[in-house]
């Protein structure tokens, strides 16, 4: 059996990425989400263990430490950081994996993981990324001034992914995700049980 394909799907707070990857979710059981830790505080309407593991700065260290983490990073003030475990089992049991993090850890994922598929989410622009953060309402004014004044930095990491899409009209973005998920399935170096499952019989 082939191994799980790992994606990372990275863009600037409040291009729309969670709300792409719910729908892909929705849409395709064999796709796990990774849960990540974090530091931050949950905003209304979080659950722990579902929408991150909300941890004190010392339980988070303290993981990193262990070699818990994939990857870790600071965004904004706050730590986040993928829990290994859980994406290496999945993936051993064949299960995608979609990891949703800042490009920071990004970098640290495709350094350890290369056969990952990064995919790269731009906004329309800058100003669609301001109003799309104080529409969602979640973040203060200063959250807001400081998330979008990393967004220019983070868009010209946008090169080291494979794929990128941009969330003008949000069906569109969903399904070109999709299409990638769907194209990267059948990529050479991640169905190498498969050829060699037809070899044996020649
Ligand atoms: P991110 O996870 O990248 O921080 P969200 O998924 O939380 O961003 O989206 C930020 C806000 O923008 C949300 O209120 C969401 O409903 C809205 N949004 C997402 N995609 C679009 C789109 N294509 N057009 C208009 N609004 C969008
Ligand atoms: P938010 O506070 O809006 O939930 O997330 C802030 C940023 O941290 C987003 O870009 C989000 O994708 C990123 N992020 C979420 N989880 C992780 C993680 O586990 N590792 C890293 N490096 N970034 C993460």
């Amino acid at each position: 059996m082939n191994k799980g394909v790992l994606f990372i799907i990275s863009a600037p707070s409040g291009t729309g990425k969670s709300t792409i990857v719910g729908e892909v979710l929705k849409a395709d059981p064999n796709i796990r989400f990774s849960v990540s830790a974090t530091t931050r505080d949950p905003r209304p309407g979080e659950t722990d263990g579902e929408s991150y593991y909300f941890m004190s700065r010392e339980k988070f260290d303290s993981l990193v430490n262990s070699g818990g983490m994939l990857e870790h990073a600071e965004f904004c003030g706050n730590c986040y950081g993928t829990p290994k475990g859980p994406v290496f089992k999945n993936l051993e049991e064949g299960h995608d994996v979609i990891l949703e993090i800042e490009t920071v850890g990004a970098s640290q994922v495709m350094e350890a993981c290369p056969e990952a598929v990064g995919i790269f989410i731009l906004p329309p622009s800058l100003k669609t990324l301001y109003h799309r953060l104080k529409k969602r309402s979640t973040d203060s004014e200063e959250v807001i001034k400081d998330r979008v004044s990393k967004a220019a930095g983070e868009v010209r990491k946008a090169y080291k992914y494979d794929y990128v899409v941009i969330n003008d009209d949000l069906d569109t973005a969903i399904s070109e995700v999709r299409q990638i998920i769907s194209a990267s399935r059948k990529l050479t170096k991640l169905n190498s049980d498969t050829i060699e499952g037809v070899l044996k019989e020649c």
